[in-house]
């Protein structure tokens, strides 16, 4: 029998939520439960997920957004924390997602919520699909839910960014830009690169990546056109590479650009 992937209780008929993974105020005002997602389903190829916008295999499984629920989420839990975060980012998710404020314009407490909001979609998404790796960890996602203020926890970085195209979308990423200036076998990188999670999200407008690595040593990495970061850990500035030169679509010149560096 599933488990809340929050709080750990079990799901039976009469205490499973229907959570949508895109909530549902999100979808009512965007028009989306009859739209149908093409990427709700992962598949694995050659031992590599390949899944969500980025991927360029067909899916195995075509569905609504309304249909696209969580795999599992308590009542409580539903009408509780997860009801009331959602109040606390209305309306200002939505002008965001409208591009009528910059994700610059936050306020803290404004960052410090859409932080959280962003977590538990990304822990939400995590726990129903099929992808094999490059999830949220259960581990994190049981620290956020123990921690007092529902916090992001510690080492996980949360990066919003708004497209110049309006889209739906979500990926977990399997790929990253990793710099090093230690001798790291690859075979070990390779490991901890699937253990490596970066959940993106869009809607609208509003882009929104969670992501994690798996060493002691290390700091994320963006580009100087963009990635507001809503967490505060420190992060440097990538020069080399411009995404925005070889990405089509800003959203995946946002995902890339999201880099590590480790050492
Ligand atoms: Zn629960």
């Amino acid at each position: 029998m599933k488990k809340c992937c929050f709080c750990g209780i079990k799901c039976t008929n009469s205490n499973r939520a229907k959570e949508h993974i895109i909530p549902d105020h999100i979808q009512k005002r965007y028009g989306l439960p009859k739209l149908e997602i093409n990427n709700s389903h992962s598949r694995i190829v050659k031992n590599d997920f390949a899944g969500g916008h980025i991927s360029i295999y067909e899916p195995e499984r075509r569905m609504t957004f309304s249909g696209f629920l969580a795999g599992a989420v308590c009542e409580n839990c539903n009408n509780g924390w997860m009801s009331n975060l959602e109040k606390s980012v209305i309306p200002f998710i939505y002008e965001l997602a409208e591009a009528r404020l910059d994700v610059r314009e936050l306020s803290p407490q404004q960052r410090s919520s859409l932080a959280k909001w962003a977590f538990k979609t990304a822990s939400v998404l995590s726990d129903s699909v099929t992808a094999p790796q490059n999830k949220v960890l259960i581990s994190h996602i049981s620290e956020f839910y123990k921690s007092a203020d529902r916090c992001v926890p510690n080492r996980v970085a949360v990066f919003a960014e708004q497209s110049s195209e309006r889209d739906h979308l979500w990926s977990l990423s399997p790929t990253w830009m990793v710099s090093t200036d230690i001798d790291l076998p690859k075979e070990l990188l390779g490991d901890l690169s699937r253990i490596a999670y970066k959940v993106f999200v869009q809607i609208e407008f509003l882009m929104l990546i969670v992501c994690y690595w798996p060493f002691n040593e290390l700091h994320f990495t963006r580009e100087p056109w963009g990635g507001e970061q809503l967490t505060s850990l420190e992060v440097y500035e990538s020069q080399d590479i411009n995404c925005l030169n070889y990405f089509g679509k800003k959203s995946e010149a946002f995902l890339m650009s999201i880099g590590v560096h480790l050492g």
